[in-house]
């Protein structure tokens, strides 16, 4: 279907000037800097942070184009992926009229930000095996539709989505999908990046919290048509990535080396894991895995997952989400906390092998 980004578009946001930051007006390195209000002594730290950053983050992005073959333009860099997630809804959704699409059970932050927001869900049940129903959710589809969120591997079911049913989804809407790979490091599957060139209502975000073991330092990427990357720059706050994290992504990119071996180590020790659940009675059932966590159902959840924060094991008690009856979301470990786990299962009490 024809993808016209103007009739999607917040009518205030394609009118809407930016604003101009001191940075935006020279970007030359050397001068005498008396533009932005900033402290000329240095910083309070050791180190000096007492310049703003660059606001669109160019030397990063560069880097980042090189690694994911997206051109630099087509990069948007946010304070995390749930910033992309907020601005596209402020971006693309009128409140109180537009509605969004997700498919249940899925990353919770794209309900909380409609919510935020005031935009209206609409909620399409994955399959029992965590696929899409690409009918129905072309059928929910309705004239203030704006964006679809699918979620690819998916939180909390680890599976991976299949691809043609995706295509199918942003082939037949004409408004915004979202494709989150936050998790596409633990998978086979190869990114939806190289659908770009094809289809320009197409959004791909990624981040650097789960392989690159960044989650602190809060950096999200979103790559998508220049037309889109434009409008969600125009409208983020001017400094959204701190000169810290530009930094110390800016060198952690050189290191893909240990990123990888990182993420081989992860798929080692959900191996590990899976293999070792398969041995127990507690564990009914585990959903196959492509992200670096393990969905599990156990007989009693909620008993279980008390009985785990008693021995200082946490993890996520997802019983009470659709689909996910009796499921405990395990993120994968090292080899030792793995093994405490694993321990902590075996000696649980009788009545937690029982519904
Ligand atoms: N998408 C999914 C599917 C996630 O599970 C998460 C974090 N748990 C995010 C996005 C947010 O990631 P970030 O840390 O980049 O905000």
């Amino acid at each position: 279907m024809a993808f016209d980004l103007n009739k999607i578009l917040r009518p205030h946001i394609a009118q809407l000037k930016p604003y101009s930051s001191a940075r935006d007006e020279y970007s030359g390195k050397e001068g005498v800097f008396l533009d932005a209000n900033e402290n000329p002594f240095g910083s309070i730290t050791a180190d000096d942070f007492n310049r703003y950053p660059d606001p669109y983050q160019f030397a990063l992005k560069t880097k980042i184009s090189a690694i994911k073959d997206v051109p630099v333009d087509q990069i948007f860099l946010g304070n995390g992926s749930d910033e992309a997630i907020d601005l596209l809804m402020r971006a693309f959704c009128r409140p109180g009229l537009d509605n969004i699409i997700i498919l249940p059970p899925t990353y919770g932050m794209y309900e909380v930000s409609a919510e935020v927001n005031d935009i209206a869900i609409k909620k399409v049940n994955l399959t029992k095996d965590f696929q899409l129903r690409t009918d129905a959710i072309l059928e929910a589809v309705d004239e203030n539709t704006k964006i679809i969120f699918i979620c690819s591997p998916n939180n909390p079911s680890g599976n991976k989505v299949d691809r043609e049913d995706i295509l199918k989804v942003i082939k037949a809407f004409d408004g915004l999908v979202v494709v989150d790979e936050a998790y596409i490091d633990f998978s086979d599957e190869p990114s939806f990046t190289t659908e770009l060139k094809n289809h320009s209502n197409l959004l791909v975000m990624q981040t650097f919290s789960k392989a690159w073991g960044l989650a602190s330092l809060r950096l999200g990427m979103a790559f998508a048509s220049l037309e889109i990357t434009r409008i969600i720059n125009k409208i983020k706050p001017p400094y959204n990535i701190s000169g810290l994290t530009q930094e110390t992504v800016l060198a952690a990119i050189d290191d893909t080396d240990k990123m990888k071996k990182m993420v081989a180590e992860i798929m080692e020790e959900r191996d590990f894991l899976q293999q070792a659940f398969e041995k127990m009675d507690l564990i009914k059932k585990i959903y196959p895995s492509h992200a670096n966590f393990l969905l599990v159902e156990v007989p009693a959840a909620k008993k279980t997952y008390d009985y785990l924060i008693e021995n200082q094991i946490i993890v996520r008690d997802r019983s009470k989400v659709v689909l996910c009856n009796e499921c405990l979301r395990i993120s994968v470990g090292t080899r030792a906390e793995n093994e405490r786990l694993l321990e902590a299962l075996e000696q649980c009490p009788a009545e937690l092998a029982t519904a």
